[in-house]
């Protein structure tokens, strides 16, 4: 079991108060590089829901100032870098992820609580320059109301920050369902916002149970305003039908199948650098991970081995071990869906520059992938269709311009894509026709707080990060005066 001075309840948290769950069942949270159990969880289900839904509209009854909000937001950022170590330790226990990567989500977790914090003068109220039918406009931003909050295992505390840090901002009240496999970073979050902020109950709300119930719950409740999902295309899709029968305002953040291009002019060691910190992050278990490696023809072989020696070189292993560069994946279907993909290319001509096709896994723990470079990969194979979700390059060659952009934008995700090349006017042609919300030039970083990012396509709907996001927690009142 686990021990940590910033999980003294394994309850979920309604109205001001840790609740235990009364449905059926229990969630059992397991260490996935051991097995060893870390915690069991009384379930929440639709009742609980309810509760929190309940506390939540209490707490929009009584509007909160802005400069309440920025301290709260502010003091959310101090308190997240105070426990960087610890929340780290518990994200690594439960998801896997290397310890010193697991403090650095702490990082930019905290980094969307300053941002909103910095940022918040946007939802001032605004009167309009000009004075339509000889009146005074002003547009006020409103709370959108309450919000659930659906989270994903791969970033357990990232993707709460992002959505959190906008829903405050804009004052709105959040009822919050992590993943069944990763709910204690989120128990520890709660440790610190009873612990050290102010928020009037029912401001913020946890339910820790089975996905289905509880997201029904949430998409039929009247009171419950707005729904932020980050997750797959398929339960995005669900829960957007759901939402259709009240017109539920949704911002969905979903999966990924993204376009790393390589020109043959490109510098390929950056090139190969950007593609490792890119790739490997999470074990290549995050939305905006290269999916798809496209290389100018010219230049394929040589690419394929700069990459091949890099990820010869990583280190596999317990996240809490030093020096370990890549933990296990989250359990036995992610593993089974990587090595599925690389049976299926190796079985249509592609092979293997680095790594191995492993045996399948049988259970949910120790599932430790080999990193794998592939090269040979076309069209029609498994792995450029779907996200791979694990350590694994394949990489496939391109013979011109027209030809990248036709292949990258052959998907129907449209989440991140990144371009290398020397040439700046070939850059811009080609990123002006890629249809992905994200696109790194010359460079395989991911979002940043300060930046919106989201998907086009079926990568969803809306923007997190940026002034964006913090628009799509208000609704713009408009107030004609004469
Ligand atoms: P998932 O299976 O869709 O689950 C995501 C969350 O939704 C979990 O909390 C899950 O709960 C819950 N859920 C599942 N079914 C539900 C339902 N019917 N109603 C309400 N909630 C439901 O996705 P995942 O496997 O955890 O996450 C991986 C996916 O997320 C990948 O496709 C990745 O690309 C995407 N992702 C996108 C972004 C982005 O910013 N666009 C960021 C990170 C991840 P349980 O865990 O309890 O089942």
């Amino acid at each position: 079991m686990i021990n940590s001075p910033l999980l003294p309840h394994l309850q979920g948290y309604i109205a001001g108060r840790w609740t235990a769950g009364s449905a059926k069942g229990e969630i059992v949270v397991i260490n996935p590089a051991d097995g060893s159990e870390l915690a069991r969880i009384p379930a929440m289900g639709a009742a609980e829901t309810e509760d929190a839904v309940a506390a939540a509209n209490q707490a929009l009854n009584q509007p909160i100032d802005l400069e309440t909000r920025r301290r709260w937001l502010k003091r959310i950022a101090e308190v997240l870098l105070e426990n960087k170590e610890e929340l780290g330790r518990i994200l690594t226990l439960e998801h896997g992820k290397p310890w010193p990567e697991a403090q650095v989500e702490v990082e930019y977790s905290a980094g969307f609580f300053s941002y909103a914090a910095e940022a918040l003068d946007v939802l001032k109220p605004r009167v309009l320059a000009q004075r339509p039918r000889n009146m005074t406009w002003t547009v006020y931003y409103r709370p959108v109301g309450v919000s659930a909050l659906i989270t994903p295992w791969n970033f357990p505390l990232g993707m709460i920050a992002k959505k959190l840090a906008a829903s405050l901002a804009g004052g709105s009240p959040a009822v919050i369902k992590p993943s069944s496999k990763t709910p204690l970073t989120m128990i520890a979050l709660f440790t610190l916002l009873e612990r050290e902020l102010d928020l009037p109950r029912g401001m913020v709300n946890l339910v820790i149970g089975p996905a289905g119930e509880i997201g029904n719950a949430l998409c039929d409740h009247p009171g419950v305003h707005m729904i932020s999902f980050t997750g797959s295309t398929e339960t995005g899709r669900e829960l957007m039908a759901r939402c259709a029968a009240q017109v539920k305002k949704v911002a969905l953040e979903l999966g990924g199948n993204a376009p790393f291009i390589v020109f043959a002019d490109a510098d390929l060691d950056l090139a190969a650098d950007q593609l490792m910190a890119n790739k490997f992050r999470g074990a290549g278990q995050t939305c905006v991970c290269a999916n798809r490696i496209l290389v100018q023809r010219d230049v394929l072989d040589a690419f394929g081995e700069k990459v091949a020696e890099r990820v010869r070189r990583l280190k596999v292993g317990d996240g809490m071990q030093p020096g370990v560069d890549i933990g296990p994946l989250i359990d036995r279907n992610g593993f089974n869906k990587v090595r599925r993909h690389v049976e299926d290319a190796l079985n249509k001509g592609a092979r293997l520059l680095a790594g191995e096709l492993p045996a399948p896994a049988e259970q949910d723990w120790g599932c430790f992938y080999p990193p794998s470079v592939l090269t040979g990969v076309q069209p029609g194979m498994l792995v450029q269709r779907e996200e791979t979700f694990g350590p694994l390059v394949p990489l496939m060659p391109f013979d011109d311009e027209a030809d990248a952009v036709r292949i990258a934008n052959d998907t129907e995700f449209g989440l991140a894509a990144y371009v290398f090349t020397a040439d700046d006017e070939l850059a811009q042609r080609v990123i002006a026709r890629l249809r992905f919300g994200h696109v790194g030039y010359n460079t395989g970083t991911g979002p940043t707080p300060e930046a919106p990012f989201g998907g086009m396509k079926q990568s969803g709907i809306g923007r997190e990060g940026g002034i964006e996001g913090l628009f799509e927690f208000v609704e713009p009142q408009t107030v004609p005066k004469p």
